[in-house]
């Protein structure tokens, strides 16, 4: 029977072995796979490393690197585990792997790059479970959330879901803008208000709501209009913005400020038993006014206080939304870009319409002039609601 001396060197007999300068070389190719202990890896770990505990390395390894093909470095602390790692991947049927002598302990010590992981304390990691579980997401991703800021314009009846879905999947800093008082007539769909906020300024009950469903979320509330004046202010600093506004001015106004910073925006809007989703990336796909060029006549464009919209549609439509922003914050998969989600409650279906950039766009086109952030109500505001601001949410 071997002893362990014997095996580790039956085992790299088997593999083979790379120099920290070689394996320098191959940063940003190959995958660094680190197979120490989580403790050991929040430490410090190689730029870039996927982190498998040796413990893990069979049960997780074909979830995180599916193509056997993909070239890997793997290192632990000082060769040894990495040496067995490699001859277990080889014996999974991946076809270049190799190990790093001397581990991350060599690495260091020759200067070599490395940085400390952001890294989940142990209530977080309970708490977000299903998101490191998923290759997808896991601990970078969760750790992009956290970092992430969001801003919700309205917190009514989409920007109820929205918020509640971003601040429990961990989006760290989320801001509201919204300038109503909780009524008992909004509570039919507005599910971050309760009888208890009624009288109370929207922004503080949503808030009051979100801090207690996840404590990590920082609330930024913004108990104003939103104009000319403050736009850019406001929406500068944010990754994204989750439009839950129901009236043309207001849209147009955020579409030029989203231009302006570069700010994507999900828009989402509801009608009776229909809803729509859609994202504005900024010069990567249409904008709001090439979608719109102008807005419709008020008398086909009841607002929702005089159309009514059922209850439960804006938690579907507030829930895409909330989707696609989080799809945006972690680059996962193809956002509603370019393309209108349109869903039909009492069809129970869902539509997807092409929506084309247009090059003759006033604002994003290719002769736009200098964008200007002025307000529209004279041109285009359907209904003299927006003077008293409570038209922002639905
Ligand atoms: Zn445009």
């Amino acid at each position: 029977m071997a002893g362990f001396r014997e095996l580790l060197a039956q085992t790299k007999e088997r593999i083979r072995e790379i120099e920290p300068a070689e394996a320098e070389e191959r940063l940003g190719e190959a995958t660094f796979l680190d197979v120490r202990e989580l403790d050991e890896y929040e430490q410090g770990m190689i730029p870039g490393a996927l982190f498998i505990p040796r413990g893990h390395l069979e049960s997780q390894i074909e979830n995180r690197i599916p193509d056997r093909t993909t070239p890997v470095v793997i290192y632990c602390a000082g060769g040894t585990r990495s040496a067995f790692a490699a001859d277990t991947l080889q014996q999974l049927g991946y076809t270049d792997v190799v190990s790093l002598a001397g581990g991350f302990g060599r690495w260091k010590n020759e200067g070599r790059p490395w940085v400390t992981p952001a890294v989940l304390n142990p209530e977080q990691r309970n708490r977000y479970h299903r998101h490191l579980l998923m290759p997808e997401v896991g601990e970078v991703g969760q750790q992009r959330l956290l970092e992430s800021k969001v801003l919700l314009l309205g917190a009514g009846g989409l920007g109820s879901p929205a918020a509640l879905y971003l601040a429990a999947a961990g989006v760290g800093t989320l801001g509201i803008v919204d300038m109503d008082v909780v009524d008992a007539s909004n509570l039919q769909r507005q599910i971050l208000h309760n009888m208890d906020r009624i009288g109370e300024r929207k922004v503080d009950s949503a808030k009051k709501t979100l801090t207690q469903l996840n404590p990590d979320v920082d609330v930024v509330t913004y108990d104003v209009r939103f104009g000319a004046d403050n736009v850019v202010e406001i929406i500068e600093g944010y990754d994204v913005v989750v439009d839950g506004t129901d009236n043309f001015p207001t849209r147009y106004l955020l579409n030029d400020a989203s231009l302006l910073t570069r700010t994507p925006v999900v828009h989402g809007s509801i009608f009776r038993f229909e809803g729509q989703v859609t994202v504005f990336k900024p010069y990567e796909g249409p904008c709001y006014r090439c979608m719109l060029p102008e807005p419709p006549p008020p008398e086909l464009a009841p607002s929702c206080a005089e159309a009514g919209v059922l209850g439960v549609l804006p938690g579907i439509v507030g829930s895409i939304q909330a989707l696609e922003a989080i799809k945006l914050v972690l680059d996962l998969g193809d956002p509603l870009v370019g393309r209108l989600l349109a869903y039909d409650a009492l069809e129970q279906s869902f539509r997807t319409f092409k929506v084309r950039r247009d090059p003759e766009c006033p604002t994003c086109g290719e002769h736009a002039g200098e964008i200007v952030i002025a307000e529209y109500d004279e041109h285009c505001l359907p209904h003299a609601t927006l003077a008293d601001g409570s038209t922002v949410g639905h």
